[in-house]
């Protein structure tokens, strides 16, 4: 996403980056997640991805109890980044809804991790 948009334009970019992947406008990752997702009983809507401020460290995050994958407003550095952090995040999404992982317990939340590491 672009640096120095307002907070509102942001929210606007990630809804739209949401309409894309449902039109199809997004690299088959993404859709292939987003198709396996709905295989999984998983009814994404565009609230499923706000865009918010987060430090410059990262670019997106699931978030468990918000049923959430929060992508970080100003921190990406093209589309290709953007989409391999939407496909990163709905994995843990994924992980989420089929395998019911206790994400308190670091074992798992490791194992979620790891895992991505060696699909991605
Ligand atoms: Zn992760």
């Amino acid at each position: 996403m672009e640096k120095g948009l307002t907070e509102l334009q942001h929210v606007i970019l990630a809804h739209s980056i949401f309409l894309l992947a449902l039109t199809g406008d997004v690299g088959p990752p993404v859709q292939f997640m987003l198709k396996h997702l709905k295989l999984a009983g998983v009814d994404l809507t565009s609230t499923h991805i706000p865009c918010q401020p987060c430090d410059l460290t990262r670019s997106g995050g699931f978030s468990p109890d918000a049923g959430a994958i929060v992508l970080c407003q100003g921190n990406f550095l093209n589309k290709k980044h953007m989409e391999h952090t939407l496909v990163h995040e709905f994995l843990h999404m994924y992980d989420h809804a089929v395998f019911n992982v206790d994400w308190s317990n670091l074992r798992y939340h490791a194992c979620s991790e790891v895992c991505l590491l060696t699909h991605i």
